[in-house]
């Protein structure tokens, strides 16, 4: 596998997770992708050499980021616009293969009724990306490509 590099910016959250030789670490390839995006602050990435991350069951490999945004936390529609912006990025929006979020998918539920019917510009369907999962009530994470 590719070395992984420290993530250096400031906007993160959280403890560092010294124990684990800090939670800075991803492949380079990826922290191109995450120091791309504005208005974002990070929790943890990776640590030292990959590998068990606990509590995680991922964030083993240097591909995976969890991150925070003003108002994410509310999970409703304007979340999901959001996320969509990124996943809509010209640039690296691609790259993210999965976003993690809590949610039911379920009529009424606002951020769902705001993703379900959403082709994201690169031909993706909203849905098959931004994906239910417990534990992601305030944050989500991201699967980012090489
Ligand atoms: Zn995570």
């Amino acid at each position: 596998m590719q070395k992984l590099v420290r993530y250096t910016g400031a906007n993160r959250y959280g403890g560092r997770d010294e124990g684990v030789g800090g939670d800075d670490w991803v492949k380079p390839s990826v922290r191109t992708v995450i120091e791309h995006f504005a208005g974002l602050t990070w929790g943890d990435f990776s640590n030292m050499n990959g590998g068990p991350f606990p509590p995680h069951q991922t964030h083993n490999d240097g591909n995976d980021a969890d991150g925070w945004f003003n108002g994410y936390n509310a999970r409703d529609a304007a979340t999901a616009q959001t996320i969509i912006g990124h996943l809509n990025d010209a640039t690296y929006g691609s790259r993210i293969l999965t976003v993690y979020v809590t949610y039911q998918q379920a009529n009424g539920n606002a951020f769902w009724e705001a993703i379900r019917n959403v082709t994201l510009n690169d031909g993706r369907q909203a849905r098959d990306v931004i994906r239910p999962l417990g534990g992601h009530t305030t944050h989500f994470h991201w699967i980012v490509s090489e």
